[in-house]
Parts: structure tokens; C-alpha cells; sequence
């Protein structure tokens, strides 16, 4: 169990930022998110798109922008738990709350601030009868254990970064790979489109480009074979042991609608001063949120985690007076940042 002051429920730009102003005001955060990497949206979605609406960064990427929070929120040394989903929580009798995540990994926490965006992103499923029969023991959304493949016949349906990641990866240890892909364009950087290119030239890989899988076959969850149609001509029937999906992710509200919440159409309203919830003591900042005038604007997210914090101060340790304090003269940053007063 770990104890901390604040649960974030999202690892974007938001939820990073609330890091900051919630150490700026001398409270501990931990950070949920169910991706692996830190960035939400503009990792997942545009880590190389330019952005330029960040107050006095003319531009920057997606990625440049989480890599500089994650900078800036080094001094409060956050716990960070990524891959992993908040599924359960609630509220403890002493009116703290019980935060537990897909991996069992629990926390109590005197707030909670649900940063979460569009929702936890998930991967999209394969849309075939019964695959959901095999799923998790030979039809797989993501690697954990690589080994698991080796001297296997795989299929690997896909044709962005992960699903070439992966076919190359596992290349060497695997019987074949049978690389099915629905255009035959692929999103995968250019350099790992031609080494594949290169191992099927070699006759190390099979490719089946404008084509979809179709069909399944096997018992007892354990997959034989997969059922390919090409946009044109006759089906084909490729024998697996296990099929691999990568078909990029989706974001689902999740259990967050579970939670008790007063939900609108997938966000969740907050009052505009405290960006409270329905539930004293569960904030909600960034794309996640609604409220009369709402903009899904990261520099709205950053504005939303400032005044958030102030009011968690103030729900936590009620009886401190709260000064805004300059960052230039705060006694926390300096201490943190180790400059001498
Ligand atoms: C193509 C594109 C371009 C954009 N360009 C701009 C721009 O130029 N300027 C701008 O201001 N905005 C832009 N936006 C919008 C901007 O990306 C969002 O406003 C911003 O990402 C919202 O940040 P957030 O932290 O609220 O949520 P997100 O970035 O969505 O992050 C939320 C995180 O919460 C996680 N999460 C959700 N539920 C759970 C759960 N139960 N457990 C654990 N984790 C969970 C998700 O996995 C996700 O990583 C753009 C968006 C897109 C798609």
C-alpha cells in the first residue's frame, strides 16, 4: 500500500503538470497511467506534430513538450506507474480514498485529481467471430514475454511501428511469421518497412499486404490456423500458434465511469473555481473535464491543475493560510532545486 497525498489519474500534460503544482504547495503525487509511456495524447497521438499555443514556447512536438515536464517535474520526484489502470476507486471511512490498479497495486491518497483525458487508451481489437476465445492465451494485444514465441508460428496483423517492431524482433526465435497487413502502405518508419521488406526478399518472412484476417481456427484457446482474404482473390489459410495484434489504440472512458462521478457525454463536470467533482475531494483537470466555457486546450489543462491544487491544499491541510508564492522566491522550489537562500 502506498500512502501519499494525491492520486493523478493520467500521465498527459495534464496530469504532469498538476506534479508541479501540487509540489509547488509541498503535496506528494503519484501518477497512474495505463500507456507505458508518459504524454497521453501527445505521445500516443502526435509525439513528432508541431505544437504552438504553449505560453512562450513558439513551438515544440508532442514529445518535446513531455519530455520538458517531465523535466520540470523532476525536483518532486513523483511516483510514476505506467501501464498499469486505475480501476477501483473509493472512498475510505476517514474520508480518504482507495486507489487499486490493474496490476493490484493499491494507494491511499487525502485526494484524488482524474487527469484522463479521453479516457484509458486501449488496444483496438481484432474484429473476427470468436477471437475473444483465444485472446490472452494465442491471441495477443501486446508482448510481455517474447520467449513465449520462440520456435512458433506467428501472424502479426498490423503495419505501424509495433507490429514491424515486433515482426523483426521476433524474426530470429520464431518457426515463421506470416506479416498480414490491410494496404500495402505501411505507418512503421521507413527503415524498419525495408528490413522487412529485405527478410521476406530472403525468404525469412511472409508478408500478405491488402488483406484481413477473416476467420479463426483452434480449441480450447489454442489457436491452428488464421483465415487471410486479400482485397482480391481466393482466401488463405496461414497455420498459427499464435496471432499477435497491433492495431494501435482507442481510448474508453473505463471504470472511470464507475466511479460515482456526475458524467456528461464522457466528460466529467467540475465547478470552474476548485475543478471539484460531484464527489468533495476527487478533482478532474485537462480534456477529461466540463464546465461552461470548457476548451480541450492544453493551456487550459495547465491553468485547471494550478487553481485544482490550491484547493486540494486547502481540503488537506485546512487550517494553513496558502500565500501565492513567486516560483522565483519559493522556499519549496529552492529547496528542491538546492539553490541557496
Ligand atoms: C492530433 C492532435 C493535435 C493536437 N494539437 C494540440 C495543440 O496544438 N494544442 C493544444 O493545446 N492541444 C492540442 N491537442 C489536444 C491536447 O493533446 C489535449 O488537450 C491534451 O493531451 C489533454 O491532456 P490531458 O492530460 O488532459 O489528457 P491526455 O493527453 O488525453 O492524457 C490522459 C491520460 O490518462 C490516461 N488514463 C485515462 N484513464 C485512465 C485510467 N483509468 N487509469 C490510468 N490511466 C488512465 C490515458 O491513458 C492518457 O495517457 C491535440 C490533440 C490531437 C489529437
Amino acid at each position: 500500500m502506498i500512502h501519499t497525498d494525491v492520486v493523478i489519474v493520467g500521465a498527459g500534460p495534464c496530469g504532469l503538470f498538476q506534479v508541479f503544482e501540487l509540489g509547488l504547495l509541498g503535496l506528494k503525487a503519484e501518477v497512474v497511467d495505463s500507456i507505458r509511456q508518459a504524454g497521453g495524447q501527445c505521445t500516443e497521438l502526435y509525439p513528432d506534430k508541431p505544437i504552438y499555443d504553449i505560453p512562450a514556447v513558439p513551438v515544440c512536438t508532442g514529445q518535446e513538450l513531455t519530455d520538458a515536464l517531465m523535466k520540470q517535474i523532476e525536483p518532486f520526484a513523483p511516483g510514476m506507474h505506467l501501464g498499469e489502470e486505475v480501476q477501483v476507486l473509493r472512498r475510505n471511512d476517514d474520508d480518504t480514498f482507495f486507489v487499486e490498479t490493474s496490476k493490484q497495486k493499491q494507494f491511499t491518497a487525502k485526494a484524488i485529481v482524474i487527469a484522463a483525458g479521453v479516457g484509458s487508451f486501449q488496444p483496438r481489437p481484432l474484429n473476427v467471430a470468436g477471437a475473444e476465445d483465444y485472446a490472452g492465451t494465442s491471441l495477443h494485444y501486446r508482448v510481455r514475454d517474447p520467449e513465449q514465441f520462440r520456435g512458433k508460428k506467428l501472424a502479426v496483423l498490423g503495419g505501424g511501428d509495433s507490429a514491424l517492431d515486433w515482426a523483426l524482433e521476433l524474426a530470429d526465435s520464431a518457426e515463421r511469421i506470416t506479416l498480414v497487413h490491410r494496404r500495402d502502405e505501411y505507418r512503421a518508419v521507413p527503415d524498419s518497412v525495408a528490413r522487412m521488406k529485405k527478410l521476406v526478399a530472403d525468404g525469412v518472412m511472409d508478408e500478405i499486404s491488402n488483406a484481413k484476417a477473416k476467420a479463426l481456427a483452434g480449441e480450447d484457446g489454442q489457436l491452428k490456423s488464421i483465415t487471410i482474404q486479400p482485397k482480391e482473390g481466393e482466401a488463405i489459410a496461414v497455420d498459427v500458434d499464435h496471432v499477435l495484434v497491433f492495431f494501435g489504440l482507442a481510448p474508453k472512458l473505463g471504470p472511470i465511469a464507475e466511479w460515482g462521478l456526475d458524467i456528461n457525454r464522457k466528460t466529467i463536470n467540475v465547478d470552474p473555481e476548485k475543478f471539484e467533482t460531484s464527489e468533495p475531494g476527487i478533482y478532474a483537470v485537462g480534456d477529461i473535464n466540463f464546465y461552461p466555457g470548457k476548451k480541450k486546450l492544453i493551456l487550459c489543462g495547465f491553468h485547471e491543475a494550478a487553481l485544482a491544487a490550491f484547493a486540494i491544499k486547502a481540503r488537506i491541510e485546512p487550517d494553513k493560510k496558502v500565500h501565492v508564492q513567486y516560483t522565483t522566491t519559493s522556499p519549496i522550489m529552492h529547496e528542491r532545486l538546492g539553490i541557496e537562500d
